[in-house]
């Protein structure tokens, strides 16, 4: 059976000794893994089944350099895509894990509102080998945030406990403050184009005076649950960029990609 599975490192194959060998098994008995996507039984602990694993559309092969959108035909190292050539975005490199389809969307949302928080550690170490390049050159991994309403209607920040396992997964430090919301802005989801949600995040984000040497000169991964239009990184970009931060970069675990959009 093809799993999804990632390389348990020291510290697990240290837990792997003889008591906690014999307390797994027991877990195990009482608690069998399950697939972080369907619930169905699977070997391991944070693995996708085989068949839910083939049904993930992952974000791979010829990317746009910058954004990272997938190309149909490789078009060389290095090439950005029509938008980026346009507009340069304010972040370095961006990229996602999966395609947001039919296939990923129920186990987003169900992260994203459900409180199927027990998924992090999986999504962290998904994200971590998709985003390795990104993360060795990072000083801070950033959340994106909630405004403080969203966050208390909410009760978690999604994308900030996805960056505090990414952060411990890669040994880089978690700073959660570095970035805030100025102001409150309609959900990016009812915006009517990629227009209106540029619009939207218009100064949406602010680096606090308190977090401004912090952020000087360092090169920041800001993470984030969803890549739609890049309008929300792109103002959050610009208010690191305000404050001095070094190289921008951005991982999302999944990607909206129009296939109006796949233009060269
Ligand atoms: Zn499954
Ligand atoms: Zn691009």
């Amino acid at each position: 059976m093809r799993e999804l599975r990632i390389a348990v490192g020291r510290a697990g194959a240290r837990a792997q000794t003889w008591p906690p060998l014999l307390l797994k098994g027991g877990l195990d008995f009482l608690f069998p893994p399950l697939c972080v996507a369907c619930g169905g039984r699977v070997s391991e602990v944070h693995a996708l089944c085989s068949s839910c694993w083939q049904s993930m559309a992952f974000v791979e092969g010829a990317l746009c350099a910058c954004c990272g959108l997938p190309f149909e035909i490789d078009p060389g190292e290095g090439t950005v895509c029509g938008g980026c050539y346009a507009k340069p975005p304010r972040f370095q490199r961006a990229r996602s894990l999966v395609h947001y389809d039919e296939a990923s969307k129920g186990l987003i949302l169900a992260f994203k509102y459900g409180d199927r928080l027990d998924r992090a550690p999986a999504f962290a170490r998904w994200l971590e080998r998709v985003g390795r390049p990104l993360l060795e050159d990072a000083d801070l991994i950033v959340p994106v945030p909630l405004h403080r309403w969203r966050l208390w209607r909410r009760r978690y920040n999604q994308s900030a406990i996805l960056a505090q396992h990414l952060a411990k997964a890669a040994g880089k430090p978690f700073t959660p403050f570095v970035l805030e919301r100025a102001r409150a802005t309609p959900s990016q989801g009812s915006m009517p184009s990629a227009k209106a949600r540029r619009r939207n995040m218009l100064g949406a984000f602010r680096v606090p005076k308190d977090q401004r040497d912090g952020v000087r000169n360092r090169n920041i991964l800001l993470v984030d649950d969803v890549f739609t239009t890049g309008a929300t990184l792109e103002s959050c970009a610009r208010a690191l960029q305000r404050a001095g931060a070094g190289r921008i970069d951005a991982l999302t675990l999944a990607r909206v990609v129009r296939p109006a959009s796949h233009t060269i």
